[in-house]
Parts: structure tokens; C-alpha cells; sequence
């Protein structure tokens, strides 16, 4: 598509995982995208990260490199003693095409691959936005050096603290898992540990986790341990010490992974989400990522749900005349309806979960673990429905770019 037969220009708010997503896929339409990040350099916020098939999908689809992005892992829960409770059986067809399941990777290397991507000149580091208003006509900027600067269409892409969602929407608390997550990665060798594994463990209260990752033409382990917080002692500058004691419950390999981690790459989060919100768009602005859907990272989908947005809502706005504000209202709808419920689910599963591993009563934990032993239920409400959710995702990219590809054949005949 010709960017210069419209002239429109959409703004994106942030340079994380959503807004580099949209502005790839705007990119790919015949706007004119332009990618404002406060920071001097789009930095990844953490270490760890593992992406299902759809935003694999979408990032390829996007022009991203995504081969060797990554160790594919099939996944699992298991006891602490390692005995599994319930597996995630993606069909035979989404692993060959995806290389696996659930693909371990650390953070800095998505990254680079999604900004080696991006047209010269849209990404514009240094520039933070400090307020914004809209009116029939555009969106207007204003920019912490002075600046001001209008566009057709702003997208906030500027995650969980999101000025773009607090000026559509008012403020709102953040919700408080009162959980903390350790995550840290190592590319020692420990003989004996099966590559190609996801294992998410628990004891009654701990949850201790580790993924196989592939970094450049590197294969190593990324692991996580995660807990109640109780107070002011639990954000203590020990963060290796507290990671070594809680995987010291769990069996082989958690234990002597977290030994072979340099204790300088290992991180600590706390971990905080927002209630999902009923609308995300007004008017000429939406959101996107963890603006519109702050995600816990028990969930290990926030970053593919805001890789996946920025995907969708590239394609609902190519070939919308942006002067049209009904056309961009229409579209941006049409964007978000179809996104609410997939994150909501998420965003709520991962809250629900780590209330039930982590936050249940001392007299209730041996009939949670009883009923997660010896019935199906994990298994049920994990196992079988993800792979639902995960192919549901899928067959909708695939739908969003036949209509995308129709849009670009016909405004090229
Ligand atoms: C420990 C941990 C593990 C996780 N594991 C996974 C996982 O395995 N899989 C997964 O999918 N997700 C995972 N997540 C979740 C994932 O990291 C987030 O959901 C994801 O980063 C959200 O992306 P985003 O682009 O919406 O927001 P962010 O990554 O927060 O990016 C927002 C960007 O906006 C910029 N910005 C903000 N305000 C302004 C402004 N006013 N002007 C200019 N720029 C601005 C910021 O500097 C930042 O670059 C994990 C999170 C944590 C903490």
C-alpha cells in the first residue's frame, strides 16, 4: 500500500512488546506510523519470557525473524515431587508449524528481533508524551520537551501505569496479587535435565518453574519461583539466597539450575494486575497490551496478548480513511470486541490461580492438592482448555489476514 496517497498518521505510546507490534502491522498498511518511547532505548523490562504459537504467528506475519526465535517446550504442571498433574496437548499439526508449544526465550532477544523489523524513522526514542486530547478532527500531543504534535488515531501502548488509559477512563487501584516471582536463566550445562520441557510445580504454597530457551545459537534454562509476599522482609537484597531456599523444595532440576544461575541474572517482581476493563477505545484513541488488559505474569501471555493486539488492530485499520471519525470508531470497535473476552479469560486465570496455589487457607490445602492429585480437574480447567484458547487465536489471525490480504490486493488493483 502507498503511504503517500493518504497522508494519515497514527501515533503509538511505547515501545514495549504491543506497541511495536502495532507499529509493525500499522506499518504494513498505507499509514504513517510514528513510535514515541520515553526511554532512550526500547528496553526490555525483565529477563524471562515464553510465547505460545499465535503471537509466534503474528510476528511472522508482521515480517519479524522468528526462526530459531526460542526453545519450543512442551508444557506441564507437576507436584513438587515431580509427579504430573496435568499436561497441555497442543494438536500434532501447531507443533510442527510452531515448533512446539510454548517457546522459551529471553526478553532482549525478542526485542531486537521486533525493532530489526520496524521501517527507518518510526520509532522515535527520548520522547515521552505527557497529556493528550482529541477532538471530531485528530488527536492532539503534547510532548515532555514542548512539543506538540497531531495525529488521526493514538494508540497507548504504555502498559500497566498507562497515562493514555487513565485520561480515557479515570484511575483505577492497581489489583495486588500479594505475590512476588524470582525469575533468573543460565546457560551452564546440568546433564540429566530433558530439553524441550515447560514444568510448572507447586508445593502447598511455592510455585517453582522452569522452561528450556534458546538465545541466539545458545540453549539454556530460564526457572521462576514464586510465593506470598508477607511484608517488608520479603523485598531483601538477597534475591538469589531467598530463590535458592524456595527451589530447594522442588525436585530435579529446579535446585541445581537456580546453583548454576550467576546470582546478577536473577530478578524479582511483585506482582500486580488490573481488573479487566468493559471498553478500551473512545473516540480516536484505543489500547493496546497491558494499557488495555495489565496481565499477571502467572499467566506468561501478557507480552503474546499485546504482540497479538498489535496484530489485530494493524489489520482493522488498514484501508479505514482516518479523516472519517465514524470509520475510526467503527473499526477501533471492531478491533477490541473480539480481543476482550481472550484477555479477560487470561488476566482472570492467572489472578484465580495464584489465589488458589498460593493464598488458600492452611485447613484447605490438603483437599486443594487432593482434588489436583486424584481427579481431572487441573487438568481440565488447564490442560484441555488452553489448547482451545490457543487454536481459537490462531484461526482468527488466520482470518484477520485473509481479509487483510483482500484489503491490500484490491487498493493495489
Ligand atoms: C516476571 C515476568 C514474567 C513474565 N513472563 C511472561 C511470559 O512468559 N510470557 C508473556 O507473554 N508475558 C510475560 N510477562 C508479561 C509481559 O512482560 C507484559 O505483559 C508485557 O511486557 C506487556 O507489554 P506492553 O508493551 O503492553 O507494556 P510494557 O512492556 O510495559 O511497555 C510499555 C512501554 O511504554 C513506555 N511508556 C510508558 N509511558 C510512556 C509515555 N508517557 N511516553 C512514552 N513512552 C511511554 C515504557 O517506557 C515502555 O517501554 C511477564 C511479566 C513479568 C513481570
Amino acid at each position: 500500500m502507498s503511504k503517500s496517497s493518504s497522508g494519515q498518521r497514527i501515533a503509538i505510546i511505547g515501545a514495549g512488546p504491543a506497541g511495536m507490534a502495532a507499529a509493525l502491522s500499522l506499518s504494513q498498511t498505507e499509514h504513517e506510523v510514528v513510535l514515541f518511547e520515553r526511554y532512550k532505548e526500547a528496553r526490555p523490562a525483565g529477563n524471562i519470557l515464553n510465547l505460545w504459537p499465535p503471537p509466534i504467528k503474528a510476528l511472522g506475519l508482521m515480517g519479524v525473524d522468528t526462526k530459531e526465535l526460542g526453545a519450543p517446550c512442551q508444557s506441564e504442571f507437576r507436584r513438587a515431587d515431580g509427579k504430573v498433574r496435568a499436561v497441555i496437548h497442543l494438536p500434532q499439526a501447531v507443533i510442527d508449524e510452531y515448533r512446539g508449544g510454548f517457546i522459551g526465550m529471553l526478553r532482549p532477544q525478542l526485542y531486537r528481533r521486533m525493532l530489526a523489523a520496524l521501517p527507518d524513522g518510526v520509532l522515535r526514542l527520548n520522547q515521552q508524551i505527557d497529556s493528550f486530547d482529541q477532538d471530531e478532527t485528530g488527536v492532539t500531543l503534547r510532548l515532555s520537551d514542548g512539543s506538540i504534535e497531531k495525529f488521526d488515531v493514538l494508540v497507548g501502548a504504555d502498559g500497566i501505569d498507562s497515562l493514555v488509559r487513565k485520561t480515557l477512563w479515570g484511575d483505577s487501584p492497581k489489583r495486588d496479587h500479594k505475590l512476588h516471582i524470582f525469575g533468573g536463566f543460565t546457560f551452564q550445562d546440568v546433564p540429566g535435565i530433558e530439553r524441550g520441557r515447560c514444568v510448572v510445580s507447586h508445593t502447598k504454597t511455592v510455585q517453582g518453574s522452569w522452561t528450556s530457551i534458546r538465545d541466539g545459537d545458545r540453549n539454556g534454562y530460564q526457572w521462576w519461583v514464586l510465593e506470598a509476599t508477607h511484608g517488608e522482609e520479603d523485598s531483601g537484597d538477597d534475591l538469589y539466597g531467598r530463590a535458592a531456599k524456595l527451589g530447594s523444595e522442588f525436585a530435579f532440576p529446579l535446585p541445581e539450575l537456580i546453583a548454576a544461575t550467576d546470582p546478577a541474572d536473577v530478578q524479582r517482581w511483585d506482582i500486580r494486575d488490573r481488573v479487566p476493563m468493559k471498553q478500551w477505545s473512545q473516540g480516536r484513541v484505543t489500547l493496546v497490551g497491558d494499557a488495555a488488559h495489565s496481565t499477571s505474569p502467572y499467566a506468561a501471555y501478557g507480552a503474546g496478548m499485546a504482540i497479538e493486539d498489535g496484530y489485530f488492530l494493524g489489520r482493522r485499520l488498514a484501508g479505514v480513511d482516518l479523516s472519517d471519525q465514524a470509520a475510526v470508531e467503527a473499526a477501533l470497535k471492531a478491533y477490541e470486541e473480539p480481543r476482550k473476552p481472550h484477555t479477560k479469560l487470561q488476566s482472570n486465570l492467572a489472578f484465580n490461580l495464584g489465589r488458589v496455589f498460593h493464598r488458600a487457607p492452611a485447613l484447605l490445602r490438603p483437599l486443594r492438592d487432593l482434588v489436583f492429585d486424584h481427579t481431572g480437574m487441573l487438568q481440565k480447567v488447564i490442560g484441555d482448555a488452553t489448547p482451545g484458547e490457543i487454536i481459537a487465536q490462531l484461526d482468527e489471525i488466520d482470518h484477520a489476514e485473509t481479509a487483510f490480504r483482500g484489503e491490500v490486493a484490491s487498493s493495489a488493483a
